[in-house]
């Protein structure tokens, strides 16, 4: 029985995480979860894996939720404080990462810290502070298991081989819902177009991340951290139908790859089991009908955030960070229409410029230099 603690329980990771818990109630048992303002759902979830504690990180919401699960011997707390000191000071084997953005990095600390390993899927983590939080994770002699799809592939692939046989990886991506837009068409691009992704169904911060391929960008960064590789050593290849969800290449020209129908389950189950796998019932890939998997190029031209994301891994210091802080604001204004879609890569491009470098960021320079690239970007959306 694995004591498992759901940070951001009520998104679209959470809630399939919840799933892998309900199909598995013999194999995992809900020590806390967590939420930042979907009330509801978070005390409908709690009743059903009679979790020991609930966050909710906006305290506004507080007395609802504590109303809401009165009678039920659920501890509530609030706000983001109450959720570090939870993580870090709570009896549990592992953490799953299912925020979204930079708010994941210090409960994740906290986690490595008290040596519970982590299921991650915030990727936001390692791109901004990847350094430290390997370290640390190296240090509390922690696992970090991959979640988000195209690592959990690696990792999988990467099962029974020596890591430095590795030649290099390649990340698929679906290419997202306007693979085949011009630049022109891509001016006109509305949130509602953006939010329908061809092939996965997720947050709608990493479905706006997956039409502008910042997400593979920021998956390019994931990777160097939890595979230790160099910026070379990750190649990116559009396949549209997300069937195989990435490869390694190993030192005699051999190719490994991980298939299967495009379920996030699947990947958060692998996590959560590791190293063991569970069986489920969730719909196989069939060879029937037989279906063409095709592979192409990626157009940073057309998608410059790939090659944004690159440039910060090369870079290296708090340049990611600054990308990660700075996409977020221009992701969230292309949502409420304040900006297009092809200005996203602007505001990251003008941001970068703006903000003092630092070759060896502290955890304080990390979050100073995301505070200020958040301002910056405003400013900057401001002015269009
Ligand atoms: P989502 O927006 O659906 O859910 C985010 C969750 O985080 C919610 O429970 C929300 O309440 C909580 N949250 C948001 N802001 C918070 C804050 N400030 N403090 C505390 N909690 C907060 O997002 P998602 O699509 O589930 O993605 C979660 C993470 O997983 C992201 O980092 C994303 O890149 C990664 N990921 C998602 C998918 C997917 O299929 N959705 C796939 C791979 C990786
Ligand atoms: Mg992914």
């Amino acid at each position: 029985m694995k004591k498992i603690i759901i940070l951001g329980s009520t998104g679209s990771i959470g809630t399939q995480t919840i799933e892998v818990v309900k199909t598995h109630p013999d194999k995992f048992k809900v020590e806390m979860l967590t939420a930042n303002s979907s009330a509801d759902l978070l005390i409908e979830q709690a009743k059903a894996v009679n979790s020991k504690y609930v966050v909710i990180a906006n305290k506004s919401y507080y007395e609802y939720v504590r109303a809401g699960l009165f009678g039920t011997g659920i501890t509530v707390l609030s706000g983001s404080t109450a959720i570090n000191d939870l993580v870090a000071s709570i009896d549990a084997d592992l953490v799953v990462t299912a925020m979204v953005g930079f708010a994941g990095l210090i409960p994740t600390l906290k986690a490595i810290e008290s040596r519970k390993n982590i299921a991650l899927a915030n990727k936001e983590t390692l791109v901004v502070a990847g350094d430290l939080v390997t370290e640390a994770a190296r240090k509390h002699s922690v696992q970090i298991i991959p979640v988000d799809s195209e690592h959990s592939a690696i990792f999988q692939c990467l099962q029974g081989e020596n890591p430095t046989s590795v030649e290099k990886i390649v990340l698929t991506a679906s290419g997202g819902p306007f693979r085949n837009y011009s630049l022109e068409q891509l001016k006109h691009v509305t949130p509602e177009n953006a939010l329908k992704h061809p092939n996965w169904s997720m947050g709608a911060k990493i479905t706006i991340d997956s039409a502008t391929m910042m997400n593979k960008g920021l998956e390019v960064i994931e990777a160097r951290w939890l595979f230790d590789l160099r910026p070379d050593q990750i190649d990116v290849v559009i396949h549209p139908q997300s069937i195989i969800h990435s490869l390694v290449q190993f030192s005699d020209g051999s190719i490994k790859a991980q298939m299967g129908l495009p379920d996030m389950r699947l990947p958060i189950q692998y996590a959560m089991a590791y190293p063991n796998r569970l069986p489920n019932t969730f719909e196989r890939y069939k060879f029937d009908p037989i279906h063409s998997l095709t592979f192409e190029k990626p157009d940073t031209q057309k998608f410059p955030c790939l090659k944004i994301a690159y440039e910060a891994l090369i870079k290296k210091g708090n340049h990611a960070c600054i990308v990660n802080a700075a996409n977020e604001i221009a992701v969230a204004a292309f949502l409420q229409k304040k900006i297009g879609f092809t200005q996203i890569p602007e505001i990251i491009l003008q941001t970068v410029e703006k903000i003092a470098k630092i070759d060896h960021p502290t955890l304080q320079d990390y979050i100073e230099t995301d505070v200020e690239s958040r301002v910056v970007a405003t400013s900057l959306i401001e002015k269009t």
